[in-house]
């Protein structure tokens, strides 16, 4: 995988005040609803903002998180690191979307999900000209439709590149292709 997402490098800056961050300091990451461009081509951007500049709840957004830079010296983590609970709240809330491009990432974000067994398959349903999954939380009653995307196998490892690194997911910029879910059986 040689593409990366262009907004994305290693280095982070506070969308507020342009302060970069340092090795171990602690920020806030959050994810947006964007108009859907080349450079944003899931509708999706994220922002970073250091401690003070943090402005909660007064923007809308769909999931944030507290982070922290590594330090430089740290060997990069071989493993992705996926916080469930960020992919299901990110799920939960594109629930609405009608979005294509959105479409698409909730979808490999659902397949995320089956695999961890956080959602499980409990059937299918067609509307339309459009087929869905029908899947259930794990250790509840909720079922929910996951639109049946159809896509390919290498937009599923770019589209799961781009939620590794728009939900800082991944320390590395590759392995999200090799573990995520290209790896294994997909959910099919
Ligand atoms: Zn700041």
């Amino acid at each position: 995988m040689t593409q990366d997402y262009p907004i994305e490098s290693g280095r982070r800056m506070c969308k507020h005040c342009g302060r970069e961050f340092q090795p171990q300091e602690e920020f806030i990451s959050a994810l947006y609803e964007v108009q859907p461009s080349p450079e944003h081509p899931h509708g999706l951007s994220r922002l970073d903002f250091c401690m003070d500049h943090w402005p909660g709840e007064r923007i809308e957004r769909l999931a944030f998180w507290r982070t922290r830079l590594p330090e430089p010296e740290q060997p990069k983590k071989k493993r992705i690191v996926i916080d469930d609970d960020r992919l299901l709240e990110v799920f939960f809330r594109l629930a609405g979307t009608d979005d294509e491009s959105r479409l698409d990432f909730r979808y490999v974000i659902g397949l995320m999900l089956i695999r961890k067994r956080r959602l499980k398959m409990e059937g299918t349903r067609r509307r339309g000209n459009r087929s869905y999954m029908l899947v259930r939380k794990s250790r509840t009653r909720e079922v929910h439709e996951l639109m049946d995307r159809r896509l390919s196998d290498e937009a599923v490892i770019a589209v799961s590149q781009e939620i590794g690194t728009l939900l800082d997911l991944i320390d590395g910029g590759s392995e999200a292709a090799r573990e995520e879910p290209s790896g294994g059986e997909q959910a099919s």
